[in-house]
């Protein structure tokens, strides 16, 4: 099976080494993500030699409010790396100067993205898809994956028709919107992800070749193989990538 990880926090592993090993090991498709610029150097040094990592440039949504300083770092390293994220907005706050901080940075950032063209987003959109959907706009020249989608069967749509993709995880499996989100989708936009450390499978931080468990859950909700699954998603990614 060709496994896909499009949303994993690399540099937060306890041993980053050790996970990117394995992931060249079993040869895992990776795009591993970052919360704010300052990070980002490291990031790209620990996965310079790597055949099937690629190191993202972020800022995510919850350190904005405190981190807005940082955007001209972002923009400025924007040239060096076709993947940004995590990027986004996250409405768990209410804190309204925190969620207009949050929609100045991804404002920006997508502007940036957009002047650049081509770029790979992967994009948290936590109780704010309308807002995120809004900033991206129906002619983004770049391609957008929805991390952990957890908005309405609607909103999936509306973000399928401006031709987002959606990664998912494993802890998604286990929620009631995962049926739904699966069945709403069409199939040639869905990937997989771990979002580890942060997600957990069998009591352990997820790592990049937990992304089978996802395989296989996508497998029975298409009703076909896990073969079969793993290469639609391969397939799937390819085409992001704008593979020929
Ligand atoms: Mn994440």
């Amino acid at each position: 099976m060709r496994l896909i990880d499009a949303h994993c926090h690399l540099d937060l592993y306890p041993d980053p080494a050790a996970v990117l090993a394995t992931i060249e090991q079993r040869g895992i498709y990776t795009i591993a993500v970052t919360n704010a610029p300052v990070v980002f150097p490291a990031c790209q040094a620990l996965v310079s030699t790597s055949r099937f990592v690629r190191p993202a440039l972020g800022l995510h949504p919850e350190l904005a409010h405190e981190r807005e300083r940082e955007l001209p770092r972002l923009l400025a390293l924007l040239s060096q790396t076709r993947y940004v994220g995590e990027v986004g907005l996250d409405y768990v706050t209410t804190e309204g100067a925190d969620r207009a901080a949050q929609r100045r940075v991804f404002a920006a950032i997508v502007q940036g993205c957009a002047l650049a063209g081509g770029k790979i987003l992967t994009v948290h959109s936590r109780r704010a898809v309308p807002d995120v959907l809004a900033a991206l706009g129906d002619r983004f020249p770049g391609q957008v994956i929805l991390h952990w989608f957890t908005g309405s069967a609607r909103q999936a749509e509306r973000a399928a028709a401006q031709g987002c993709y959606f990664s998912v995880n494993p802890a998604m499996m286990t929620s009631p919107n995962w049926d739904r989100l699966i069945a709403t989708v069409s199939r040639e936009r869905i990937l997989t992800e771990t979002d580890g450390p942060f997600v957990h499978t069998h009591g352990h931080p997820a790592q990049p070749a937990d992304v089978v468990s996802v395989t296989v859950a996508l497998a029975k909700q298409w009703g076909c193989s896990e073969a079969e699954a793993s290469e639609q998603v391969f397939i799937s990614f390819r085409r992001l990538l704008g593979a020929p």
